[in-house]
C-alpha cells in the first residue's frame, strides 16, 4: 500500500518514518527504480556472466592483493593491528572514524567474535561498548567472565567479523567478507584462544563456511582449526526478542562447564 503525503499529518508522518528506520529501514523507494549503473557510468552484469565479470568496474575486491599473503605476514597482535590500520583495499575505512580492532585480554581464553563496529564502536575505537556490549558484559559476568579481569581464565579477549563500521550499520557484503576474513582468521590464530564464541550468522558463517543459520546452529559446538567454536544468538538479536534470552543462558551454561573440563 501506498499512502501518499496528503493522507498523512506531519506527526503521523514523522511517526511512520521513525518506525520504518526503527525497522532497518535505510534508504527511500521511488515509484520508479533508479540505473545506480547508469549514474556511476557502469555497464549492468550480464546473466550468466562468472563472479569476476559480474563485480562492477572498480570494485575493491578485483584490486586488492590477496589479503591472505597481506595477513599471514603478521607474526604477532600489535603487527596485525598496525597492518589492518594501513591496509586500504576495503571501502568501509573510508566511511569509518576508527579501526575497532579488539578489546579485552590478548591471550584470554574465551574469545569472543562478534559481526561489525555499530556507531558508538566506531566512536571509540573498541568493539561492543554499544546497548548490545553493555548486555553482551552482563552476559558473560554472569558465569564469570569480563572484558576488564587480568587473568586469562576469567577474561575476554573481544573482536569482530570487520574492523570498520558499515554504513548505515548494514550487514558486511560478502565481497567485503572475502576480503577481510583471512585477517579475521590471523587474528585468531595469534590470539589462540581455548575456545571461542561466534556471535550471530555473519562471525559463524567467516568462521565455520557454514550456509546453516544461527537459529539452528546455536548451542552445538563446532571446531575451528582444533579449538572448539560455541555458535550463540547475537546480543542485539537478544534485545530486539527476548523469548532468545533462556537459549542465550543454556549457551553460557555450556560454555561455563565447557571451560570447567
Ligand atoms: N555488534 C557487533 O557485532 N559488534 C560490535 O562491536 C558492536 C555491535
Amino acid at each position: 500500500m501506498t499512502l501518499s503525503a496528503p493522507d498523512l499529518s506531519d506527526a503521523d508522518a514523522y511517526a511512520a518514518l521513525l518506525w520504518q528506520l526503527e525497522m532497518g529501514a535505510d534508504e527511500a523507494i521511488l515509484e520508479e527504480p533508479v540505473n545506480r549503473y547508469a549514474q556511476a557510468g557502469q555497464t549492468p552484469p550480464q546473466p550468466g556472466a562468472t563472479p569476476a565479470e559480474a563485480a562492477p568496474a572498480g570494485a575493491p575486491v578485483d584490486e586488492t592483493p590477496s589479503t591472505l599473503h597481506i595477513a599471514a605476514a603478521a607474526q604477532d597482535l600489535d603487527t596485525l593491528r598496525a597492518t589492518i590500520a594501513e591496509f586500504d583495499g576495503c571501502a568501509l575505512k573510508k566511511g569509518a572514524r576508527n579501526l575497532v580492532f579488539a578489546d579485552g585480554l590478548p591471550g584470554a581464553h574465551v574469545m569472543i567474535v562478534g559481526e561489525a563496529p555499530g556507531r558508538d564502536e566506531d566512536i571509540e575505537g573498541r568493539p561492543f561498548v554499544g546497548r548490545s556490549g553493555q548486555l553482551l558484559d552482563r552476559m558473560f559476568a554472569a558465569i564469570g567472565l569480563s572484558r576488564t579481569a587480568e587473568s586469562p581464565e576469567e577474561a575476554l579477549y573481544i573482536i569482530n567479523t570487520i574492523p570498520w563500521r558499515p554504513p548505515q550499520n548494514r550487514e558486511p557484503s560478502t565481497a567485503e567478507l572475502a576480503m577481510m576474513i583471512p585477517f579475521l582468521h590471523r587474528h585468531v590464530e595469534l590470539a589462540a584462544p581455548k575456545v571461542i564464541v561466534a556471535m550471530g550468522n555473519p562471525a559463524n558463517r567467516a568462521l565455520t563456511q557454514t550456509t546453516t543459520g544461527i537459529t539452528r546452529l546455536r548451542g552445538q559446538w563446532q571446531d575451528w582449526n582444533g579449538i572448539p567454536l560455541l555458535p550463540m544468538f547475537h546480543p542485539a538479536a537478544l534485545l530486539r526478542d527476548p523469548m532468545k534470552k533462556r537459549a542465550a543462558w543454556a549457551d553460557l551454561l555450556a560454555l561455563q562447564a565447557r571451560l570447567a573440563e
